[in-house]
């Protein structure tokens, strides 16, 4: 069965930049894979394409028919990419695009039929229905949430959980991209958050310049620096999703705990 898997985490986690890497690390494993962009920024796959791909929502208002080829558009080791886009800020929820483009997707594609993997690359804005619109649709099978050691992901994580178990969505897991250079303190914080939250934490991502500097060149890390460090890191985490661990229902910490484990371990001193 096709696998649809959402990645969930606070604005500027690292969400995009992570998807793409998994995606290529798919591709580069002979994975059949869809990236589905769902943010307005449409930045999910420039790095796979090699530059920006008109949106399907600037498609629809434009009016008038479009073909497959037109949305639909192929990058590196054939990963296929969508840009839901969406509307301009403060103006309407980008869940509602995400619902329009992929019923009319479906209509002029057999994209979301003949992969392997469906990636959504969700808003960071967890209020939008954004956040809940792929689960709504009975889309998204499986869902990892994205977060560094620090209170402020870690909050935003902790709400997404609280969003995954209202909707009665597992969590397959927990990514840890770290913010500093060492990070093990971060590792321990977010390992003991992700067991807390009654999943488990599948990867930890190191800060490494590499990966700006392969975004400036607009290719993922998996295809400008294959042979880095991270470049391994994004190919075992891709694996690991690809063989689907066991997800399970979050058990949402509260404010409190989220505050005292930061603290405990957090401290600089
Ligand atoms: P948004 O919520 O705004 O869509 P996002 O969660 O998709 O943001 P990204 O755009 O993927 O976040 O990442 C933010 C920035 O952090 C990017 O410039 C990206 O290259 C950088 N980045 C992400 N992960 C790492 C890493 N492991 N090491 C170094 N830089 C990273
Ligand atoms: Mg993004």
């Amino acid at each position: 069965s096709i696998k649809h898997v959402a990645i969930y985490g606070k604005g500027g986690i690292g969400k995009s930049c992570t998807a793409s890497n998994i995606a290529a690390a798919c591709a580069e494993e002979g994975h059949k894979v869809l990236m589905v962009g769902c943010d307005p920024k449409s930045d999910s796959s420039i790095t796979l394409i090699g530059r920006r791909i008109p949106t399907m929502m600037d498609l629809i208002l434009k009016g008038g028919e479009f073909k497959e080829e037109d949305v639909v558009h192929q990058g590196f080791r054939g990963v296929r990419c969508i840009e839901v886009g969406g509307p301009e800020p403060g103006v309407g929820c980008a869940g509602r695009g995400i619902i329009v483009a992929i019923d009319f997707l479906r209509k002029v594609s057999k994209a979301m039929e003949e992969v392997d993997l469906v990636l959504y690359d969700v808003p960071g804005d967890i209020v939008c229905g954004g956040f809940s619109a792929p689960i709504r649709k009975g889309l998204v099978s499986q869902a990892y949430i994205i977060t560094s050691g620090e209170y402020m992901p870690l909050y935003a994580a902790n709400n997404i959980s609280k969003g995954l178990l209202r909707l009665n969505t597992p969590l397959a897991g927990v990514i840890c991209n770290s913010r500093e250079a060492a990070g093990e303190r971060e590792r321990e914080i977010v390992n003991q958050f992700a067991q807390e939250l009654n999943s488990r934490m599948v990867a930890f991502i190191p800060k490494e310049p590499i990966v700006q500097q392969c975004e400036r060149r607009t290719v993922t890390v998996i295809e400008g620096a294959p042979d880095s460090k991270i470049a391994a890191v994004y190919r075992a985490l891709a694996r690991e999703i690809m063989s689907g661990g066991e997800a399970r229902i979050p058990e949402p910490l509260s404010d409190e705990r989220l505050r005292e484990l930061s603290r405990d371990l957090g401290s600089e001193e």
